[in-house]
């Protein structure tokens, strides 16, 4: 963690802090290019959007999928107030984002959150295979 990593992840939790000011959940991202210039910033807006998807970071990612050249995308960092959640690292993952400086972690995070009342949702399959895999056989080769 370099002065420019805690800079920068500083202007990430101001992010998150204009989120929560503006009435949305405090979370705030950010991410820089080669040369440590920020690209974009982005913070949480799942309430005024009614989206439960607009996470800063997953914001962040599409943006850079959609506009950064691979190359340029794997050059970049992400900071950002707390660690991504799974729907977020997951699109990270395929924005193929070089780096993620976080501040807080899931761990630490968790606590300051309501417990989870949802119940896990049911995941059935596999189901109807053959007729699955006839879409998708030949189409990335
Ligand atoms: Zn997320």
């Amino acid at each position: 963690m370099t002065p420019d990593d805690e800079r920068l992840l500083r202007q990430a939790i101001g992010l998150a802090a204009t989120a929560r000011a503006a009435g949305e959940p405090p979370f705030g991202s950010l991410l820089t290019g080669p040369d440590g210039e920020v690209l974009a910033e982005e913070h949480n807006t799942s309430i005024g959007d009614r989206d439960i998807t607009a996470h800063p970071e997953l914001k962040l990612a599409r943006w850079a999928a959609r506009e950064l050249a691979p190359e340029v995308a794997a050059a970049t960092t992400m900071y950002t107030s707390c660690q991504p959640c799974g729907m977020c690292a997951g699109a990270i993952e395929r924005s193929g984002l070089g780096r993620v400086v976080y501040a807080l972690s899931t761990e630490q995070l968790t606590p300051l959150k309501p417990p989870v009342t949802a119940p896990p949702v049911r995941l059935d399959g596999p189901a109807l295979p053959d007729e699955a895999r006839a879409v998708v056989e030949g189409y990335y080769m």
